[in-house]
């Protein structure tokens, strides 16, 4: 297929080769690089991204899953238009701010406070640095293969597939302790271990990166548990799942009562944001007005925390979510009929693993039947993966990033998923 992609591509190639010198990698994301090289976008639309050589793709990757409306939603581009008008940049307290986080804190119990970043890593490279202030203790447990983004706080040497060592530059790296998910019993050994000195546990609800794997509720709450007997913080990272499967986070529908949450993606419509929300009691750790100089947690923001558009996008795209509930349940369910129909069409090569509107493929050469953490998927053939995202972008036009997980956004539909598993079929049989 490789050759069929070149064919189909030359623009791109030339585009990339540039791009290669300019860049590391050539992109600025490790993630976007594929071989030979990645097509470049020239537009999106809806479920479609369009290349630099006119073709048009069937887009899963979604805006690293951030775009649950589809590329350029109509609301949403009115909104940022009208917003470009007013201004794009004020570095002052804006109504846009305080009209997303309305939406937030009605939809989000623990949201009591809310800080606002540009990324989904500022806002757990916060959290950690709250938990640790908040209970003055230093380390930070998170999940085997969980990804939190690229800080220093949550890079643990070997991680997701397990195959590459992420600690270069990282110090304190004896500070984060890594649990397998899933493993209630083995989980707790490690963490009783470091008791004393435990500040929190960051948890994905449904791992994203490290396999699309749901975690089984009894786990969350007997982490929870621990961490409340503990005075440790319990973080849910819900920069993949808030608003994801429903309107609001998936961790009241579990009966979780964290600590701290983090969101992203969704929530910023498109543009940039990461958000760090809490209890107030902990939040207020951050307030530099009112605590005493030594309990004080330098939670911070930058330049364009709270931009205008970022929360116009965000404040647009969470508006449709919030009075068109029955989109949840309709990318729900095509995402149901994709992980019954990949299954079907897998025929045992294949566990398809997900929840709702995301899901993701393994293949299975190993006799592995069930995934339920990051280990057993890394196990999978995860070349196969590769090589059969590969086949789809080039002989299909149909868009995964390769090896990672497929979102599905209100602008597909049934249909589409049909095409996906005929192409899905036809490469493996
Ligand atoms: N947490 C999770 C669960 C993520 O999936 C990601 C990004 N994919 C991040 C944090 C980091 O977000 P960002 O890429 O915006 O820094």
């Amino acid at each position: 297929y490789t050759r069929e992609y070149k064919k189909k591509t030359p623009q791109s190639a030339k585009l990339f080769a540039k791009s290669a010198k300019l860049h590391v990698n050539g992109v600025s994301h490790n993630i976007r690089f594929y071989e030979p090289y990645p097509f470049v976008v020239k537009s999106s639309t809806g479920k479609n991204l369009v290349d630099v050589d006119s073709n048009k793709y069937t887009d899963y990757w979604m805006g690293h899953w951030s775009l649950i409306l589809g590329h350029r939603q109509k609301n949403v581009k009115d909104a940022l238009k009208k917003q470009i008008e007013k201004s794009w940049m004020y570095g002052t307290v804006n109504m846009q701010t305080i009209l997303l986080s309305e939406l937030i804190s009605k939809a989000v119990p623990v949201a009591e406070k809310i800080r606002y970043v540009t990324s989904g890593t500022e806002a757990t490279m916060y959290a950690v640095r709250l938990a640790r202030s908040v209970t003055g203790k230093k380390i930070i447990a998170k999940i085997d293969g969980g990804w939190h983004g690229y800080t220093s706080d949550l890079l643990k040497s070997v991680n997701w597939p397990f195959t590459e060592s992420e600690s270069s530059g990282v110090v304190n790296e004896e500070k984060i302790v890594s649990i397998p998910y899933n493993d209630l019993e083995a989980s707790l050994f490690i963490l009783k271990k470091h008791s004393n000195d435990l500040a929190g546990v960051i948890i994905e609800p449904v791992l994203g990166g490290g396999g699309c794997i749901p975690a089984e509720s009894d786990y969350l709450k007997g982490i929870q548990e621990f961490c409340k007997k503990n005075n440790s913080l319990f973080i849910l990272d819900e920069i993949v799942t808030g608003f994801r499967f429903r309107y609001g986070c998936i961790y009241p529908t579990m009966k979780l009562d964290p600590d701290i949450v983090t969101l992203g993606k969704i929530t910023g419509g498109g543009m940039a944001i990461g958000v760090m929300c809490g209890k107030k009691e902990i939040m207020e750790y951050a307030d530099t007005t009112g605590k005493k100089k030594s309990e004080r947690s330098y939670v911070g923001g930058g330049t364009f925390s709270a931009n205008p558009t970022s929360m116009t996008a965000g404040f647009a795209t969470l508006s449709i979510l919030k009075n068109n509930k029955s989109i949840y349940s309709t990318i729900n369910s095509i995402g149901d009929y994709a992980r019954k129909e990949l299954t079907k069409a897998f025929d045992g090569k294949g566990v398809v693993t997900g929840k709702g509107s995301l899901f993701m493929t393994h293949f299975v050469n190993n006799g592995t039947v069930e995934i339920t953490n990051a280990a057993q998927a890394a196990k999978c053939d995860t070349r196969a993966l590769h090589d059969y995202h590969f086949k789809m972008i080039a002989h299909d036009g149909i868009f995964f990033l390769p090896g990672k997980l497929g979102a599905i956004s209100y602008t597909h539909t049934k249909q589409d998923i049909k095409k996906m598993v005929l192409a899905t079929s036809d490469y493996l049989h």
